[in-house]
């Protein structure tokens, strides 16, 4: 890959591995490194591949293709990785990221440790140099210690030198993937190795079916029982739905949870939909509310992480004032920030499950002096915020154009939502409510930008239902090229870009008057004109009803349309939510 094929001594032939297995040798019927890959891939149900082709991984890709396997090449491998983590998530089954080696693997990295941060299951595979050149050092093409770099930043990283271990090497990867807490493996294959020639039989006999990959993990009975006397003492309980219960697909027991116990609940974001948003139990609205003044809180497959103020401060109250239980599959999660009087280990739907039996008919529903409260401050709340939505100014601000996304997705529930950006994500977190489990994608536990088009493309070829990609102009920027992949496969992909000129807002100067401000961009750029460039649709909307035409009409065709949505350049506060995690100089320098 990114080789400058002139001058060189070589022919990028030689460090190309192609595959030479020949039907028409005589003798046993040979296979090879390349066939061995795909056919234990496809043995264990992996259909779809995202990648970038380049040494050595080539003809990799194109037999994968050959042989059924669904191969979408990307611009970059950094998108291809983030398609794979969100194909994870989706589907519990590890997503495929493939790509050369060093700087595509490099690439590939940041995808991989964001889905290990996420818990998303995923399987970096990278074509490496030879294990000779590289462990003395001796300058190969694209030379680096791979499976070194990747440990530190993955669940687990393997490597395989012999063609009879590639069944087993998959199988490790996939079981890593995919068990206990999942998260991101990496698989190192040397160029050496995919056309490493042994016998069809002896390969067919290696390789390894993955059975049970997520073994339940069923709580044990005391732990059951503790959490729900805690449950039951309680006053002004709470449950918060993080996205590890969304992933677990146990969407009927924790809807069963909620509705039977009558606890209100909060989802975090990519738990939203889990239970439609206009639940009547969701506290979603009332969140600040509810996390202060709740005094027993269970969380269901959520981290007391930053998203949570780590479970204490102001956000939580006065110190000491409430309980926590928590349910999730990774024991060393507990305690983690704070004290768990009731830890319940195990994955969502056993643990779930458990606890709906123990509930008994003697189950209360929680006093309705919490419940009425919490009504009162939801409505509240909404009230306040519908009159925003329908502000219809030219420039639009934020809530105006999200009010208009906001009833699309209302009357399209199936379709999936990708969000990134700051402002543009926050307000969209709050103002568009979801309806279906899974269907909210955004960049999760560490806040990344950059997820959009590889999570948007994943989507589209996942599920076949239409995606929804809300951006920030400068989100958008970070995975903007793979548009044409979006329109060279054809993909049912709506993009919105609320472009307001710049990071955070379009309006910062340099002082100096030399250069433009360090977070504006071009000011009106036109967006809509990268997705015509490739055949796509591209659309200006100034307005929300012109924003809503166009999106409609796009879900409609399922055509890949880009629609540049002008916003306010005044609209938009730095950082949005999470100005107080930006720190800012107070010191004035003498001049
Ligand atoms: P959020 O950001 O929505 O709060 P997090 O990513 O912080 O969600 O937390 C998800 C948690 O869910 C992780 O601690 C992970 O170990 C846990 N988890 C993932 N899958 C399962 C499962 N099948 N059963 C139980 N817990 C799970
Ligand atoms: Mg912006």
């Amino acid at each position: 890959m990114d080789r400058n094929t002139t001058d060189q001594s070589f022919t990028e032939s030689e460090f190309n591995a192609e595959s030479v297995t020949n039907a028409e040798d005589t003798g046993p019927e040979q296979t090879d490194g390349f066939h061995l890959v795909i056919d234990a891939l496809k043995l264990n149900g992996i259909d779809t591949i995202y990648g970038v082709p380049g040494i050595p991984i080539t003809d990799l890709g194109r037999m994968a293709q050959a042989e059924g396997m669904r191969v979408i090449s990307f611009r970059h491998e950094q998108n291809a990785g983030n398609a794979a983590a969100i194909a994870g998530f989706l589907t519990k089954k590890p997503g495929i990221c493939l790509t050369v080696s060093a700087p595509g693997f490099l690439n590939g990295l940041t995808a991989l440790a964001n889905a290990t941060t996420n818990c998303f299951p995923m399987i970096l595979i990278s074509g490496s140099s030879e294990r000779e050149i590289v462990d003395l050092q001796q300058g190969d093409y694209e030379e680096m210690d791979q499976l070194a770099i990747a440990k530190p930043l993955c669940k687990a990283a393997f490597r395989v030198l012999h063609a009879a271990d590639i069944g087993i090497g998959v199988a490790r990867a996939i079981r890593a993937a995919c068990s206990g807490r999942p998260g991101g493996v990496y698989l190192d294959l040397p160029a050496k190795l995919f056309s490493q020639v042994i016998d069809a039989e002896t390969g067919a006999k290696s390789l390894v079916k993955v059975i049970d990959p997520a073994p339940a993990q069923l709580p044990a009975p005391a732990a059951v029982k503790r959490a729900l006397d805690v449950l039951k003492g309680a006053k002004r309980p709470l449950l918060v739905l993080g996205k590890g219960a969304a992933y677990a697909q146990a969407d009927e027991e924790v809807r069963a949870l909620v509705e039977r116990s009558g606890i209100p609940y909060v989802p975090m974001s990519m738990a939203k939909g889990l239970l439609p948003d206009t639940h009547e139990q969701s506290a979603g609205a009332a969140r600040s509310m509810v996390l202060k003044d709740a005094d027993v809180v269970v969380l269901v497959g959520a981290r007391l992480n930053w998203l949570l103020s780590h479970g204490k401060g102001k956000t939580w109250g006065e110190p000491g004032s409430k309980k926590f239980i928590q349910i999730d599959i990774e024991p060393k999660e507990m305690d983690s920030n704070v004290e768990i009087v009731a830890p319940l280990v195990g994955d969502i739907g056993s643990c779930v499950s458990a606890l709906l039996e123990g509930m008994g008919d003697d189950w209360k529903a929680p006093p309705a002096e919490w419940t009425d409260g919490i009504k009162a401050r939801k409505d509240a709340n909404l009230s306040k915020m519908s009159a925003k939505l329908l502000k219809n100014s030219t420039p639009m601000d934020f809530h105006g154009a999200l009010g208009a996304l906001r009833t699309i997705i209302k009357e399209r529930p199936d379709a999936i939502l990708v969000n990134e950006g700051a402002n543009t994500l926050d307000l969209a977190r709050s103002v568009i409510d979801m309806y279906q489990p899974r269907k909210r994608l955004d960049v999760g536990t560490w806040g990344v930008m950059g997820i959009g088009m590889g999570f948007a493309i994943a989507a589209a070829v996942e599920t076949g239902k239409p995606v929804l990609a809300v951006e920030g102009d400068s989100a958008f920027g970070f995975s903007g090229m793979e548009v044409e992949t979006i329109c060279r496969y054809n993909l049912p992909v709506c993009i919105v870009i609320f472009n307001n000129n710049g990071i955070y807002r379009g309006t910062d100067t340099d002082p100096t008057g030399r250069d433009p401000g360090t977070t504006v961009f071009v000011k009106d750029s036109r967006y809509d004109k990268m997705m015509e460039a490739f055949g796509g649709i591209g659309v200006n909307a100034t307005t929300p009803d012109e924003l809503a035409r166009a999106v409609n009409e796009a879900m409609d065709s399922g055509k890949p349309t880009l629609i540049n949505a002008v916003i306010d350049p005044n609209a938009g506060t730095e950082s949005g939510n999470i100005g107080s995690l930006n720190p800012q100089s107070t010191v004035k320098k003498k001049k």
